[in-house]
């Protein structure tokens, strides 16, 4: 497990900037713009599972295309997702999710995912239970748990586009969509996230995107230029030792501070000067790029 550094007093001022954050995030209408909306158009605990597993697989690549793509799939599943998936045999599925594409995924890619999980929701009657119990065998090994999880999920297809959507967490990644499916699902119920599953939010991991890669840098919770399991674990780390019960509790602030472009990829000061994280951002207390921060981070700083 990566070790995080920050002195105490820098941990403060960052705990206490990051609340500002949490505070000012609009969640109500920020989730519009989020994947995880789709699982709350559903009142049913295992439709939620479902439709958020679909549209955690999806959240890949231009968010306007995403959305569409989970709306398209999940209209094809009409309005008890879960009932249709565990009804059906993956022929069915195939058949009903003909001509589905999203970038390099195909109907036959999602109905596998599905009929693998409707195998776990036949079995364990919740996609939560199903990891509940592989958490269980996996002595409480979070990322064990996650691994065994996605490798029922893959089921004896191997294919390199199935190896994509459904990422194996053994094998280094960042694994953002399948933490992103357990923040949701594993996070208490507040407006964004659900709350469903049997596990403590203590165990996550933050899935790290782009955005939330970038600003982790900023803050100087990782000095990591790839987004890897192990900058994923770094990360969290840091966090945990702001909540130790809710590492990742920060995790949508965070995120659609980039999406949002508050925080654009290229500096933008006049952002920077409205913006929460000043005083614990080197970007703006260095008054350097992004470039400057990567030397600082080759350089063990
Ligand atoms: S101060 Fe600027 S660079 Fe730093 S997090 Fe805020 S907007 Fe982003």
């Amino acid at each position: 497990m990566a070790q995080y550094s920050k002195n105490p007093f820098e941990v403060d001022g960052i705990h206490q900037r990051l609340d500002a954050l949490l505070a000012e995030c609009d969640a109500e209408l920020t989730r519009r713009r989020d994947p995880v909306d789709f699982a709350h158009r559903y009142e049913e605990p295992r439709d939620r599972e479902v439709a958020g597993l679909i549209a955690a697989s999806l959240a890949f690549g231009n968010a306007v295309a995403a959305r569409q793509s989970i709306d398209r799939a999940l209209s094809v599943l009409g309005p008890h997702p879960a009932e249709r998936i565990t009804g059906v045999s993956r022929a069915e599925l195939q058949r009903d999710l003909h001509g589905f594409v999203h970038r390099i995924y195909r109907g036959e890619h999602l109905a596998i995912l599905l009929s693998q999980a409707a195998a776990l929701l036949r079995e364990h009657a919740t996609l939560g239970r199903a990891f509940a119990q592989f958490h269980a065998e996996s002595d409480g090994d979070f990322r064990e748990a996650l691994a065994r999880f996605a490798d029922a999920l893959r089921g004896d297809a191997a294919s390199r586009s199935m190896r994509h959507l459904v990422s194996d967490p053994r094998a280094g990644s960042a694994c953002k969509r399948l933490l992103l499916y357990a923040r949701w699902m594993i996070r208490p119920a507040d407006g964004v996230d659900l709350g469903l599953w049997p596990i403590a939010p203590r165990e996550l991991i933050i899935p790290v995107d782009t955005h939330v890669h970038r600003i982790s840098r900023n803050l100087g919770l990782t000095r990591r230029r790839t987004a890897s399991w192990v900058t994923a674990e770094e990360i969290t780390a840091a966090l945990r030792r702001l909540d130790p019960d809710d590492p990742v509790k920060y995790d949508f602030a965070l995120c659609h501070l980039g999406v949002s472009r508050d925080c654009p990829s290229r500096p933008d000061f006049a952002k920077c000067e409205r913006c929460v994280l000043q005083d614990v951002c080197e970007v703006w207390t260095s008054r350097r790029t992004p470039s400057s921060t990567k030397e600082a981070g080759q350089l063990g700083l």
